[in-house]
């Protein structure tokens, strides 16, 4: 029944918006290709000065980021980490791997960020981390957040993958948490295909974030002759990404006005757009509270409900344009009903999953590609 028909406007395509060539070049010349070389370190140095952060160390995906985060918290067996059920699975595996018991949250209807008028009630006396996810590079509500995670003493790391560049209040999203997670994945807004990076705003994790990204040695200190050998010290893994990446990551850093400039002409126009029909057709368009800057990372439309949601998709990839939902809850997925999750804990999640469209979003979308999106979305709704 299915025939194929060929995709002529993706999802997502990665794209080249400046020196990445010539950088790889140069990090084959310079005859460094393993981890914290000449790129690593200025990428190091531009994520640490542009957001204002302690430290950053890039790693090899945004999932190591949160192993890390894991890791530097000593999440053990019996431990409770609380988080949106609405999030990627790497938000929460990282810390089942550790034994961890992972306690989720609904979401907020409006931003579609963990509830925070819903977060203390989760907390318990093992609660040992608060995991909060911008979704689609919006703020969470990072005030009230913080002031509970300060009242009982638990450390908030920001899965910030979706939200480089981002502002809550004036200050960069990234900037909150003990610690926070990037992803360079092909997908996100600032990419070398796959990778990551932590952000850690508390200093006093800085040497051990080293050790653990080191395989658990010092090799760090070595490098920076504060150490005369190196040897291992600590738990750990191989968390460091090639310079071939680091270079290419670069590149892209330093075209952050070029990127998010082009995203945000890309989401303004979607939005001008759909904003025409959304009430009529019942489509919940993002909600931006005036205290948040977003990053541009996508976007989404929430239908009515999930037939109509699957008649658009069906409809969309008969044009050859691929629009595609996003997250299954955590909380009914095979792993989390083996923690107690069952259909009906988070009803805001679980409607907002099977609602939710994202459609084609990417640097080098070109107007046409982008008014022919629209315009099948119209045709859809209107005929
Ligand atoms: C993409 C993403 C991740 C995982 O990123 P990787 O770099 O692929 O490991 C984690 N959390 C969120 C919210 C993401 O969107």
């Amino acid at each position: 029944m299915s025939k194929d028909i060929e995709i002529r406007i993706p999802f997502n395509k990665p794209s080249l918006v400046g020196k990445e060539m010539a950088y790889i070049e140069q990090a084959i010349v310079r005859g460094h290709l393993s981890g914290d070389g000449h790129f690593s370190k200025q990428c190091h140095q531009f994520l640490e000065q542009e957001l204002g952060v302690s430290k950053a160390l890039l790693t090899t995906s945004c999932t190591h980021a949160l192993e890390m985060s894991a890791l530097l918290l000593e999440m053990e067996p019996g431990d409770e980490v609380i988080l949106p059920s609405f999030t990627f699975v790497s938000s929460v595996n990282a810390f089942v791997l550790r034994g961890t018991r992972p306690v989720f949250v609904d979401i907020r209807p409006d931003t579609l960020n963990l509830d925070e008028t819903r977060l203390e009630e989760r907390i318990t006396n093992k609660t040992r981390a608060i995991v909060v996810v911008h979704y689609a590079g919006v703020g969470c509500e990072m005030d009230a957040i913080l002031e509970i995670a300060a009242r009982y003493d638990i450390p908030v790391i920001e899965d910030n993958a979706h939200s480089l560049f981002a502002k809550y209040k004036g200050s960069y999203l990234g900037t909150f948490g003990t610690f926070a997670t990037q992803s360079f994945h092909e997908t996100k807004n600032f990419t070398c295909g796959e990778g990551g990076a932590l952000l850690i705003n508390d200093p006093q994790y800085i040497t051990r974030a080293e050790y653990i990204r080191e395989k658990g040695t010092n090799r760090s200190r070595f490098f920076r002759g504060q150490v005369d050998k190196y040897t291992w010290i600590d738990v750990g893994s191989s968390y460091l990404p090639s310079e071939l990446l680091a270079a290419f990551l670069l590149a892209q850093f330093e075209e952050r006005e070029f990127i998010q400039c082009r995203r945000r002409q890309i989401w303004e126009n979607y939005h001008t757009h759909l904003e025409k029909i959304s009430s009529d057709h019942k489509i919940q368009l993002p909600h931006i509270p005036s205290h948040c800057e977003q990053s541009y990372h996508m976007y989404y439309m929430l239908l009515p409900d999930i037939k109509v949601r699957q008649e658009l998709i069906d409809y969309l990839k008969g044009k050859g344009i691929l629009a595609i939902f996003h997250y299954l809850p955590l909380h009914t997925s095979k792993m989390g009903r083996k923690f107690g999750g069952k259909t009906g804990d988070f009803p805001v999640t679980e409607s907002v999953s099977d609602q939710l469209l994202r459609l084609p979003f990417y640097n080098d979308m070109t107007k046409s590609e982008q008014d022919q999106v629209i315009q099948s979305i119209f045709e859809f709704f209107e005929t």
